[in-house]
């Protein structure tokens, strides 16, 4: 699919869209991660800042950490953006939450030694602990 690459939540009230090509995408196997998705794995793909736009609504947040900010719908509960603190110039955008990510492809799994011991993928992707 070609930029723009747009979202949004399940109700429909959170839209967004960012212009530019992925910098990249990677599953997090941590615990925040599960809680904020309420899965048993995250799936982030990074957009640059500057290519990214509210469309329509307005977030939620919560500081889950000292280095991060989730976005989430505050009507529908829908997890959508993770801003990393010290990642100003990029926006994590859930993967799940794009209209179409059939072009995005993962390059790496993170946090794999707090993951959940039964989710295995075998991708062949490189994994840090
Ligand atoms: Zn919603
Ligand atoms: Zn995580």
């Amino acid at each position: 699919m070609p930029a723009p690459y747009r979202g949004g939540c399940l109700c429909g009230a959170i839209r967004y869209e960012a212009t530019a090509a992925p910098l990249g995408a990677g599953y997090c196997h941590c615990s925040l991660c599960r809680r904020a998705t309420g899965a048993p794995i995250f799936l982030g793909v990074a957009f640059p800042r500057v290519s990214f736009r509210m469309l329509q609504g307005t977030t939620h947040t919560h500081a889950s950490s000292a280095r991060g900010i989730r976005h989430f719908c505050g009507d529908c509960g829908s997890a959508l953006f993770f801003e990393l603190l010290d990642k100003p110039h990029q926006w994590e955008v859930m993967i799940g939450s794009l209209d179409d990510a059939s072009d995005i492809e993962p390059s790496i799994h993170v946090c794999v030694s707090s993951g959940v011991g039964w989710l295995q993928i075998a991708d062949g992707l490189p994994r840090r602990p």
